[in-house]
């Protein structure tokens, strides 16, 4: 399967931390404290670092060495997070389970058909309180160098405006 491939070697993706857009959010407190579910979270960085900052996380991800390295680093750093191998299209947990959802490069992975399919599910396990912070490569990325499908704000609304109040799409300003 492509995803586990990916990890058969550090991926490109894989920085080593937390990625700066999110240490950003808890640091300027705009994720209220409580249960976090990480989507796609790859060897666990970010569930990790809400962890490490007071969150009750939880990650999932198909790929199984990822989910692997995750839990090492989550023994390894004595930091608890419930990482479990599972599709972020069919998630096995209940209605209104999560205060907040992060969504780390996951998004712009999916498919036309799957994007209604994944919006749907977040917005189940996250309750009508809770709030879905995603970071992924916009259209103003440049194309040249390849790498993962450019998202659009016309496509954002188009995929969540159905089932969720978007409270704003801004550039990372990250690089
Ligand atoms: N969030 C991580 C990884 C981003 S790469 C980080 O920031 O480093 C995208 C991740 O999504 C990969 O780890 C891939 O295995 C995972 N993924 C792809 N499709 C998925 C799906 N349907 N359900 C869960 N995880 C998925």
């Amino acid at each position: 399967m492509r995803w586990e491939d990916a990890y058969k070697t550090a991926p490109p993706w894989d920085i080593g931390g937390p990625q700066p857009a999110f240490v950003e959010l808890v640091r300027a407190g705009e994720m209220r404290a409580g249960r976090v579910l990480d989507v796609g979270c790859g060897t666990g960085e970010n569930a990790l670092f809400l962890a490490q900052n007071g969150f009750v996380a939880t990650g999932v991800d198909v790929a199984r060495q990822a989910v692997q390295e995750a839990r090492a680093k989550a023994v390894e750093r004595g930091v608890e997070v419930d990482f479990r191998i599972e599709n972020a299209l069919s998630l096995d947990f209940k209605n209104g389970q999560f205060d907040s959802v992060i969504d780390s490069g996951l998004f712009h992975t999916f498919s036309d058909g799957d994007r209604p399919v994944f919006a749907a599910g977040i917005a189940r396990v996250l309750g009508a309180s809770g709030n879905y912070f995603m970071l992924c490569f916009s259209e103003k990325e440049p194309t040249d160098w390849g790498g993962p499908r450019r998202v659009s704000q016309r496509e954002i609304e188009a995929t969540f405006s159905p089932l969720f109040k978007i409270n704003y799409v801004r550039s990372s300003g990250l690089g």
